[in-house]
C-alpha cells in the first residue's frame, strides 16, 4: 500500500477573462480562457498512524493548518470517509504567491488527487472536481489542467486542444492586490463592449492552432480596475512588449503580468531587463516557462 507520495502542483494563467455579471448571491459570472503552465510547487503527502493533518510550507507568509487550502481539501475528504489515520502535506512553494496564477487551488487540487491515492479512495476525476468546488471556484480547473475553457464561476468546464505552444515570461511585480478588492471594484454593467475580451475568438484560435489569433486576443476585463490603481502592471506589460513579446496581460486577478514570445532569446533577454528595471524595484520574481498541456500541441 501506498504511504509517501510526491506531486506537482502546476500554475495557471488566463489567456482571457471576461465577467458577463454579478449574481444576486454575489459570485461573478465569468468567461475565461484557462492555460497551465510548468511553473509548479511540489508538494510531499506522507500517510501517519498518528490522526490529523500537519501542512508545513517554506514560506513565512503562506499559512499552515486550517489557512492553507491544501489544508481544507485533505479534511473535506478526511471527514467524508472517516478516514482514522493522518497525513503530513509539505509544501514547497515556487507559484508566486496571491499572484493570479491560482497558487492555492493548485496546491488544494493536487491534495485531492493525492489523498484520493494514498488512502485509496476509489474517486474519479469529475468527483474530486465536484468536490473541489466547494473550497474553491478554480479548483476544478486545476484538477483538469490544460487548456479549457471555464464558465458560471469557474466550474464549468470546456477542454480545448493544447493552445500553440511558445515562450511564457511571468512577472509578478512588488504589489499586493486583493482578488476580493478586484471583482468589488469592477462596474460589469459600465464597461463599454471593448472592454470585454473576445473568448470566442480565442477559443476559435486555440483550435484553429493559430498563436498570432490566440496572442491577437488576449484580454482581461479585470485590468480595467488594477492598471489604473498600480502602473507597475502597465509598466511590465509595455517592457515586454517593446522587446518582442507578441503580446502581454494581467493574470486573473493580478497583479502577474505573462508575455508571449515565440523566440526563445527575446524571452530570455525580456526576463534580464524586467529584473533589473528600477534597480530591480518593479519586480524579483520572473519566470521563464512554457504552457503545460497533457498532449502536445500541434
Ligand atoms: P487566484 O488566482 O485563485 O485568485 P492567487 O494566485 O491570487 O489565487 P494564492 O496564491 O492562491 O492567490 O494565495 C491567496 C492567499 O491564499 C494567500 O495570501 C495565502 O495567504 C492563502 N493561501 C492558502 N493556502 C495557500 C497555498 N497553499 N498556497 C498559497 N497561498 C495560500
Amino acid at each position: 500500500m501506498l504511504d509517501r507520495l510526491e506531486l506537482k502542483a502546476y500554475g495557471k494563467i488566463n489567456l482571457g477573462l471576461d465577467v458577463v455579471r454579478k449574481r444576486e448571491d454575489g459570485y461573478h459570472e465569468v468567461r475565461m480562457i484557462m492555460q497551465t503552465v510548468h511553473l509548479h510547487d511540489r508538494i510531499v503527502m506522507e500517510k501517519t498512524k498518528e490522526p490529523g493533518i500537519r501542512t508545513e510550507t517554506n514560506l513565512p507568509y503562506v499559512p499552515d493548518g486550517e489557512g492553507n487550502l491544501a489544508w481544507r481539501a485533505a479534511k473535506l475528504l478526511m471527514d467524508e470517509f472517516g478516514l482514522s489515520e493522518g497525513v503530513d502535506i509539505k509544501i514547497r512553494k515556487c507559484i508566486p504567491v496571491a499572484a493570479g496564477m491560482a497558487g492555492g487551488s493548485t496546491d488544494a487540487a493536487a491534495v485531492l488527487v493525492g489523498m484520493n491515492r494514498l488512502f485509496g479512495l476509489g474517486l474519479g476525476k469529475k468527483e474530486l472536481m465536484r468536490r473541489g468546488v466547494k473550497l474553491g471556484a478554480d479548483i476544478p480547473y486545476c484538477i483538469l489542467r490544460g487548456t479549457a475553457l471555464s464558465e458560471g464561476i469557474g466550474e464549468i468546464l470546456t477542454e480545448l486542444p493544447p493552445a500553440p505552444q511558445c515562450h511564457v515570461v511571468l512577472a509578478k511585480p512588488q504589489i499586493s492586490v486583493s482578488t476580493k478588492a478586484v471583482y468589488e471594484k469592477l462596474r460589469v454593467d459600465a464597461l463599454g463592449p471593448e472592454a470585454h475580451p473576445d473568448i470566442d475568438g480565442m477559443a476559435a484560435a486555440i483550435r484553429a492552432g493559430s498563436l498570432d489569433g490566440v496572442t491577437a486576443r488576449l484580454g482581461n476585463v479585470l485590468e480595467t480596475v488594477t492598471i489604473p490603481d498600480h502602473p507597475e502592471i502597465g509598466a511590465i506589460k509595455r517592457i515586454m512588449l517593446e522587446h518582442g513579446a507578441e503580446g502581454a496581460l494581467m493574470s486573473g486577478s493580478g497583479p502577474t503580468v505573462f508575455g508571449i514570445f515565440k523566440d526563445r532569446e527575446e524571452a530570455d533577454a525580456v526576463c534580464g531587463i524586467l529584473r533589473e528595471t528600477d534597480n530591480g524595484r518593479l519586480t524579483r520574481q520572473v519566470y521563464l516557462t512554457r504552457f503545460f498541456n497533457k498532449k502536445p500541441a500541434r
